[in-house]
């Protein structure tokens, strides 16, 4: 029997992200283009009795966000995956978080994705891919991308994916806050902002998938949208002025990566990065990073017997 297997899971960025009306179910309607970069958070799981999770981080972040309890979307995805095949096994589930928590890159999403991948490793259940991604959609609906990873376009309420072939490397600077915001305050905020005049049917502009066909880095950074920014903007002002000064290091696209507050900067090559990142750490508004994308989704890097 396997003892241990390792998943690691990318963080998500949304190239667009256009938010619609509320629909029936509550959720908002959502046509946005997902892309997986490199911050990745990893899972190690281990046959146990019960359904446990630690936390543990990369030293620039803090964990006190995360539950530890049946509330983990990593337990959560333990359980279902266990439900689903009628089975009550147990196992201890290890998170190590790269990506920030509560940061707008759908970390624990990235938990969900992983610790299904792993536990059906784990437990040698073989579970057909198409099974694992409506699992995951029933977890989170930023869950099914991250499985996927690379860059896809993402509809409904975010959770029906479909692969998109793009061209070439793309490096984003990536700024991340101390303090996470919550995604349910940055979406009230946005349904606010629209009790006048409602939010249209969203659409991803043909623009932005021609450019990233054809790799024209500045047009993808022309094109980039958060129909959330204005929102988080209202709760976090400072994040504007990162945005702003992003732009100035001569970034060709700055954006709120989903809900916030983490700032993302699109470059034109690592050495380009290397630049922009220099200049905004000079600021000091919190951790700068750089990342590649797309990288590919959830995936088995170590199993021990
Ligand atoms: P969302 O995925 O809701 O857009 P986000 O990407 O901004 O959110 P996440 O890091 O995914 O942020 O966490 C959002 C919240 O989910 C956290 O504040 C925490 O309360 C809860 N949570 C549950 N499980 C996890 C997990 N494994 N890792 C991080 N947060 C988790």
């Amino acid at each position: 029997m396997t003892a241990a297997v390792v998943v690691t899971a990318p963080a998500k960025i949304n190239l667009v992200l256009g938010v619609g009306p509320v629909r029936a179910d509550g959720f908002h309607a959502l046509a946005t283009v997902y892309q997986a970069i490199g911050l990745f958070d990893q899972v190690t799981v281990t046959p146990a009795e019960d359904v446990t999770v630690t936390v543990e981080a990369d030293p620039r972040l803090t964990v006190a966000g995360v539950p530890t309890d049946e509330s983990n979307i990593a337990v959560r995805a333990a359980r279902l995956l266990a439900d689903h095949h009628g089975l009550e096994h147990g196992v201890a589930i290890s998170l190590h978080k790269g990506i920030p928590v509560a940061g707008g890159m759908a970390g624990g999403s990235a938990d969900g994705a992983a610790t299904l991948l792993a536990c059906d490793r784990l437990w040698n259940l073989r579970t057909r891919r198409e099974e694992l991604l409506e699992l995951a959609g029933r977890l989170g609906s930023d869950v099914p991308f991250a499985l996927l990873g690379c860059t896809a376009i993402g509809s409904g309420r975010g959770e029906v994916v479909t692969p998109l072939m793009t061209r070439g490397e793309y490096w984003w600077v990536v700024l991340e806050s101390v303090v996470g915001l919550s995604t349910p305050a940055v979406y009230r905020e946005f349904d606010v902002m629209h009790e006048v005049s409602p939010a249209r049917p969203p659409e991803i502009p043909d623009e932005l998938i021609s450019a990233l066909r054809r790799y024209d880095v500045a047009a993808v950074g022309m094109h980039l949208s958060n129909d959330l920014q204005q929102a988080a903007l209202r709760l976090r002002p400072e994040l504007g002025r990162a945005l702003e000064q992003g732009r100035l290091e001569s970034a060709h696209g700055a954006i709120l990566s989903g809900s916030g507050p983490s700032c993302l900067f699109l470059c034109e090559g690592r050495a380009h990065a290397l630049q922009v990142a220099g200049g905004l750490r000079a600021l000091e508004l919190g951790h700068v990073s750089f990342a590649p994308g797309p990288v590919p989704g959830a995936r088995i890097v170590a199993k021990e017997l």
